[in-house]
């Protein structure tokens, strides 16, 4: 792309980002390479995401709603890992130029990047040739201390209690609201749970509709708690494939099973949408909300083990933290009834390549 437009809808407003972080941003914007300095006695944190149009989002979203979840997300990554972010590269591929798409894009971008300090130090812009989908790819770089052990997923250990940040499960309901309001919902559930689906979605109050709405397209990568849970958690994640599946990815590589308990995120649904109580069909509802918050995605929470020492102290950061269940011997992910029955939850997660959901 012309020069002229790099300059225009990503140097000259991401200008005065770069100049409050020029001790870290050595060059940036302009030049072949960017230089970033680390703080001494730091690792260098990396990760990659892609946003594919029409996979990722949807055309007619707002171009505002999709840079800010671009970079967002790929933040998550580096909240989930403790780090905190340097900068961050972005690479565009357009089926053409239209200025107030980027515009608004850029500006979307802009409000994530000053919100978590993060300047844009770089990227590439292409066209996308034959293909009328745009595709966007960021690359953020963060740092941590040498002494921060990394909060890999084989660490989590037998006895270690499962901790969840936010709602998990809420950017869900933004999606199925989304879909519904299309007309699309059976695209997302079918038979009983569209049915069940349709009756939550109902009885949603209009607090609960506006901040899944929000969870789904403006979700907040939790960058202070990352760097909060140094040296108390062990293995961590942040959600976006959905619980099941991506607490799996920990019950897998540290080889122990995880049993979330019902009452817990029934406990933490409650918490949200406190009027639920009042409901005739409240347990009903309840059910169906946890179901979603399994299967859920796009959330962007952080998923963490963390030994029952550290209990207290992770509590004490405040609200919105709830520990929903623990680790023991064995392998997958475990739902544990009121009457401490126990069933085996399939690790759904989403397969890009599947034609659906496994
Ligand atoms: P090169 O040929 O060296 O790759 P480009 O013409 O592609 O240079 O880019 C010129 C400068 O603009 C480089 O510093 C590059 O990092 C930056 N740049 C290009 N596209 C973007 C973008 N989408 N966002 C941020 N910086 C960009
Ligand atoms: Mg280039």
């Amino acid at each position: 792309m012309e020069f002229d437009l790099i300059h225009r809808y990503f140097k000259t407003p991401f200008g005065r980002l770069a100049r409050a972080n020029a001790n870290t941003v050595l060059v940036g914007i302009g030049d072949d390479c960017a230089t970033l300095q680390l703080l001494p006695g730091h690792h260098l944190y990396t990760s990659t995401d892609t946003l594919v149009e029409g996979v990722h989002f949807f055309s007619d979203d707002s171009p505002h709603a999709t840079g800010w979840k671009a970079l967002a997300c790929n933040l998550s990554d580096l909240a989930a890992s403790g780090a905190s972010p340097l900068g961050f590269t972005l690479n565009l591929s357009l089926p053409e130029i239209n200025e107030s798409w980027l515009a608004d894009f850029s500006a979307g971008l802009l409000d994530v990047a000053t919100r978590f300090n993060c300047p844009l130090v770089g990227g590439d812009t292409t066209s996308s040739g034959p293909n009328p989908s745009k595709t966007l790819s960021i690359t953020v770089f963060g740092q941590a201390p040498i002494t921060h052990r990394g909060f890999n997923r084989a660490h989590a250990k037998i006895g270690e209690e499962v901790w969840l940040s936010g709602t998990p499960g809420l950017a869900r309901l933004g999606l199925l609201l989304e879909y519904q309001r299309r007309d699309r919902l059976a695209e997302c559930c079918q038979g009983t749970e569209l049915h069940q689906v349709q009756v939550l979605l109902d009885a949603m109050p209009a607090h609960l509709r506006q901040s899944a709405v929000i969870q789904l397209g403006t979700p907040l990568p939790r960058l202070e708690l990352g760097v909060r849970l140094h040296g108390l958690a062990s293995a961590c994640l942040d959600l976006s494939d959905g619980l099941s599946g991506d607490l799996a990815h920990i019950s897998k590589a540290s080889d122990v099973s995880a049993v979330l308990v019902q009452s817990s995120l029934e406990s933490m649904w409650r918490e949200r949408w406190p009027e639920i109580c009042q409901r005739a069909d409240a347990a009903e509802l309840l059910k169906i909300l946890v179901t979603q918050t399994l299967k859920g995605g796009d959330d962007f929470e952080l998923c963490w083990t963390a030994h029952p020492n550290h209990h207290d102290a992770i509590q004490s950061f405040g609200g919105g933290l709830h520990c929903v269940g623990f680790i023991e011997p064995g392998s997958g992910i475990w739902l544990q009834s009121p009457s401490a029955d126990r069933t085996r939850v399939s690790a759904r997660s989403y397969n890009h390549f599947a034609e659906t959901q496994n």
